[in-house]
């Protein structure tokens, strides 16, 4: 017997890699007509349980079935002639080709044989439409930012005539107006009957989108709920046990005597950043909150060296840092834990080990020569510390699961002593379970008498984290709120404020000194 209704079964599903089992036993299904949320910690195996489907991977044992039947998916168009199309976290299109084109890769409509440029530009417009994205379908894909990227993305799905979609934490990376949109039109796609296979990080969202939610831990389904599911109860299925606090800042008595390490004055970047002063003691946790555009992200890379500026002057511990010069910063004692991971923070064909070493491979070399047994010790010491899961040091960063990658960039810092760790966006499209680990952390580097700053667009992990927090709008500081001022709405008004030049007296004055 089969159930008109049942999409998708997956029974039992096995997959491993050399010296890593992904996926143990998996069991998972989907109904037309519904949202079912993957959730589990980075490196459970979402991904790689996705991958399945989509053709990137053949499982080694258990079955697929799809509308009742078995089958076999062994590539992308097995599993597109199957109705099942898949946006992941790296989309898939090609950056040199039109929108139109990317939708209709290697489908393009033909006339006389020729490729039937109008038709094509008009279904592409038709569907781009139906998502509610105004793009033009002649543009180039590289042109576009992430968002957009996202629908071209569904637009091709839609074009596919998918009845499965899934999508890989399609909100990691989206504002929340972009998230707001993008729910429109998956709940669009759910009452038109696609079944919906979505993965996120953010529990909020699956009490807002879901119906259904199957747990993975360590490569096993380990449940099934519904989507209304309290929060503490997903968390506890998710990770294994409860977390108690889920932001563990400990925050020292003696922090506002201790020494200034960062002192940062009157920096500008013409257009870009304006008379920005800020200072951080040893083991302070300063965060910068802001709206997307503030200049945040700027400030911080001018900061450690990566981007220049025209005024100002930034000191570690006391002695002027050089500026634009990422080498004079990192000698100082500057680190950077960048917002793009993935493209900044990581060499992802290299191993975890060399990864690790990327900072401290110079002070490593004793007369022109790398320590390299040193090297590997350390870096193992500190994998360990850092509880990076995976399959030994020779593992590429690439197949590391995001949570893990970002340890690897903490830890490169960790093991080059740095003074002073400048974080941009550090648990971004990272689990509860490897966000408290990294908070974690920053308590380790503080109770050592690290400095640290702490861009986050998260403004409850800002507010929990933070010992004082800076906001910035329109590329100035818009105030500056002690922890225990630092509310929701004293940061969004400020963040949403149109600052002005002020007097150091008048700055001083809305300190609440
Ligand atoms: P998730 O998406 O839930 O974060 P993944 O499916 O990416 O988890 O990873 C599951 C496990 O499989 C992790 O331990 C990861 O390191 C490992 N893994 C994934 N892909 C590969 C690969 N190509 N080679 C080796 N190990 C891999
Ligand atoms: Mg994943």
């Amino acid at each position: 017997m089969s159930d008109p209704d049942e999409l998708l079964r997956i029974e039992g599903i096995r997959k491993t890699f050399p010296g890593v089992v992904a996926l143990d036993s998996v069991d998972f299904d989907l109904r037309r007509g519904e949202v079912h949320v993957l959730l589990g910690e980075n490196g459970a195996g979402k991904s790689t349980l996705i991958k399945m489907l989509s053709g990137a991977y053949t499982p080694d044992a258990g079955r697929i079935l799809v509308g009742g039947e078995e089958v076999r998916i062994q590539g992308a168009q097995d599993s597109e002639r199957l109705g099942i199309a898949t946006i992941y976290q790296e989309f898939n299109l090609v950056p040199d080709l039109t929108v139109a084109e990317n939708i209709f890769l290697g489908r393009q409509p033909r006339r006389l044989g020729m490729i039937d440029r109008k038709r094509m530009e008009a279904d592409a417009a038709d569907l781009l439409a139906r998502v509610g994205v105004n793009v033009s379908p002649r543009a180039r894909v590289r042109d576009l930012g992430i968002a957009r990227l996202q629908m071209v993305e569904i637009a091709k799905a839609l074009s596919l005539d998918a009845r499965v979609l899934i999508m890989d934490e399609p909100t990691a990376v989206l504002t929340s107006e972009e998230v707001e949109k993008l729910f429109a039109i998956v709940r669009a796609l759910r009452a038109d009957g696609v079944g919906i296979v979505f993965i996120t990080h953010h529990l909020e969202e699956i009490a807002a989108l879901g119906d259904r939610v199957t747990v993975i831990r360590d490569g096993r389904s380990v449940g099934q709920v519904p989507a209304s599911t309290p929060e503490d109860e997903l968390v506890r299925l998710m990770v294994g046990r409860s977390i108690e606090q889920q932001y563990p800042r400990e925050r020292p008595e003696a922090a506002q005597e201790a020494p200034v390490l960062l002192s940062v004055e009157g920096l500008t970047r013409d257009g870009v950043f304006h008379d920005i002063s800020f200072q951080v003691r040893a083991g302070e946790v300063v965060g910068i909150a802001g709206l997307v555009g503030a200049g945040r992200t700027e400030v911080v890379r001018a900061v450690f060296g990566a981007d220049p500026y025209d005024q100002g002057t930034v000191k570690v511990a006391g002695e002027p840092v050089r500026r634009h010069d990422v080498g004079a910063a990192m000698a100082a004692g500057i680190g950077l834990v960048p917002e793009d991971r993935k493209g900044q923070g990581l060499v992802l064909d290299a191993s975890v080990a060399e990864n690790l070493g990327l900072v401290t491979l110079r002070s490593a070399s004793r007369g022109g020569l790398v320590d390299l047994k040193g090297q590997h010790r350390a870096a193992e010491r500190i994998a360990g510390q850092l509880g990076v899961r995976m399959a030994g040091l020779s593992q590429h960063v690439r197949t590391l699961s995001g949570g893990n990658q970002q340890k690897v960039v903490i830890g490169k810092w960790l093991l080059a002593n740095t003074k002073v760790l400048i974080l941009d966006e550090p648990t971004r499209g990272i689990d509860v379970g490897a966000k408290v680990e990294i908070y974690q952390l920053i308590n380790e580097l503080t109770a050592a008498g690290a400095a640290v700053l702490m861009i986050s667009s998260d403004l409850p992990e800002v507010l929990g984290m933070s010992d004082r927090v800076l906001v910035m709008a329109q590329g100035r500081i818009a105030g500056e709120l002690p922890a225990d001022e630092a509310t929701q709405d004293a940061v969004m008004s400020l963040a949403v404020s149109t600052p002005t030049t002020t007097t150091t007296t008048e700055k001083e004055a809305f300190r609440g000194h």
